[in-house]
């Protein structure tokens, strides 16, 4: 399909039910903001209501967290983050994230940031000080963080595992002939895949990529990058469709109708052997990650 108009299955759901209206509130309280409505996410009235946003949830259903501020050290350039003028940390914000977290009473939560280049740590301590700060306060949630590639400095990385979240996922983003222009110079396919590797190499906790489509990927490339991840070890993928965030980010170079996701859906689940693959045009990295998670790896 050709770019131009966005196609009909690309249509929000307004969001709704009981959970939604009580997490939005608990975030208020706390200061807090949610990459879900930051970010105007097409998928927040089925996240944070669990199940499929308008029945009774039998879940606390998932919501994704943004660390470490709102401008970002690098600039990727699909990426509607705002650039540079870095601001301090907030050395509340773990304990302030976990104690909304267990108010709210989530399963499942997702933890994300900005990349933060400009700190000694690249936040890595900041990141595994909130997931210890969660399963503190709120024994039993799941806690998948996205982490940034903290150049690949292992160290880091491990400071991530040590804290021992549930799932590490970090964004191979595209396919290795398009990481630049899509990603940030100093972000890389090798790099990337070196992160998830050495998560798998270390521990046993599980780890997920996500991987734009729309930029101009071949399907070989898409096939490649796939293959390329299991055999480091990857766990999980999921597959969405890139939206131009504004006129000054990448054009859309093709709208992939559903029926293609979810022939990528079953490459990935059934030849390439992912745990699970989440893959149709409005997904994204944290689409419904609690859901799909417990009922793919858990049950
Ligand atoms: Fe939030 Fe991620 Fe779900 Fe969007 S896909 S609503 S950002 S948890
Ligand atoms: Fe956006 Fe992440 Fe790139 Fe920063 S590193 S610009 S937050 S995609």
């Amino acid at each position: 399909m050709s770019r131009s108009r966005k196609p009909d299955w690309l249509k929000m759901r307004p969001p709704s039910g009981r959970e939604f209206t009580g997490i939005k509130e608990t975030l208020r309280e706390h200061d807090l903001n949610t990459v879900c409505e930051e970010a105007n996410c097409p998928n927040l009235g089925e996240c944070w209501s669990g199940r499929n946003g308008t029945s009774e949830s039998d879940s606390g259903g998932t919501a994704t967290f943004m660390l470490m501020g709102h401008r970002c050290s690098r600039g990727c350039n699909f990426c509607d983050v705002e650039t540079g003028g870095m601001e301090p940390l907030d050395p509340d914000e773990p304990e302030n994230v976990g104690k909304a977290i267990a108010e709210i009473g989530l399963d499942y939560v997702v933890l994300t940031s900005v990349d933060r280049d400009d700190l000694p740590d690249q936040g890595a301590g900041h990141f595994a000080r909130t997931i210890r700060e969660i399963k503190k306060r709120h024994p039993g949630v799941l806690v998948e963080v996205l982490i940034p590639d903290f150049q690949g400095e292992e160290r880091l990385v491990r400071k991530i595992i040590d804290a021992q979240p549930d799932v590490i996922a970090h964004n191979v983003e595209t396919v290795e002939r398009l990481q630049f222009p899509v990603r940030d110079r100093r972000a890389g396919y090798e790099q990337s895949l070196g992160v998830l590797e050495q998560v798998e190499r270390e521990s046993d906790i599980y780890t997920k990529t996500s991987i734009m489509l729309g930029h101009g990927e071949y399907d070989h490339e898409v096939y490649q990058t796939l293959a390329d991840l299991r055999e480091r070890g990857v766990d999980i993928v999921t597959l969405g469709q890139y939206l131009q965030p504004s006129l000054s980010h990448l054009e859309v170079k093709r709208y992939d109708h559903p029926d293609k996701y979810e022939t990528w859906r079953r490459v990935a689940e059934e030849e390439l052997g992912f745990l699970y693959c989440a893959s149709g045009p409005m997904v994204r990295s944290s689409y419904k990650a609690g859901e799909l998670f417990v009922d793919a790896v858990l049950r």
